[in-house]
């Protein structure tokens, strides 16, 4: 499969992707961190911006094992980690007066992406692994930037940031994966403080 050369975008700043009601904005721990250093947060006030959104049913391993970002073992039951929103769909940083974002530099990597998503491709004979580029389904269902009339992409830019995401999902999974194998053990209370504890640790 070849990298998609005719993707076309452009952010026209609409908004959708900040306060739609069925979108959250996972984050991994690479997030967490660029949101607790921009903006100088200790553990009790990351908890405050953090949602973690129990599933109603549990997922089988094999839904897990399909899953770009894993959840983790809490002790309300088996949860995803996103920003918070707030009642209207609206994520806890959209400010709605200016209709942006309020973090924007510090903004996690779900939306620094979007409304692409990436894969990798490993091929033993070849340097350096082929990223392949894509809309995400919520993108093409309301990013208003896609469509014939935009520029294409600079591919160069957003190979790199499919990298550098590939890169941090990796890490990040295999973070919860350790945690998720600690809380199975009973080597660790799986409270949402004691996770974000070990996320404040890898610095
Ligand atoms: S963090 Fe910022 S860019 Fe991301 S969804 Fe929230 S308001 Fe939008
Ligand atoms: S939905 Fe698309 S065009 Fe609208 S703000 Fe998000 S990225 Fe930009």
């Amino acid at each position: 499969m070849g990298i998609n050369y005719k993707l076309r975008f452009e952010c026209v700043r609409c908004g959708n992707c900040c306060t739609d009601l069925n979108t959250l904005v996972n984050t991994i721990y690479i997030d967490v961190l660029r949101i607790k250093n921009g903006l100088n947060l200790t553990i009790d006030e990351v908890l405050e911006i953090l949602g973690f959104y129990v599933f109603d049913q549990a997922p089988s391993s094999k839904e897990i094992d399909r899953m770009v970002v894993p959840p983790i073992q809490t002790e309300r039951g088996v949860a995803f980690i996103g920003l918070k929103k707030k009642p209207n769909g609206q994520c806890f940083f959209y400010d709605e007066t200016k209709e942006r974002c309020s973090i924007y530099t510090f903004r996690p990597g779900f939306c620094r992406t979007f409304p692409f998503t990436f894969t990798i491709l490993n091929d033993k004979n070849k340097k350096e692994s082929e990223i392949n580029i894509f809309y995400t389904e919520k993108g093409i269902q309301y990013c208003r930037g896609i469509g014939e009339e935009y520029p294409t992409i600079d591919l160069e830019h957003w190979i790199k940031l499919g990298r550098e995401t590939i890169r941090d999902l990796s890490k990040n999974n295999q973070l919860i994966k350790k945690w998720n194998n600690s809380v199975k053990n009973k080597q660790i209370i799986p409270s949402a403080k004691n996770f974000i504890l070990t996320i404040f640790n890898l610095e």
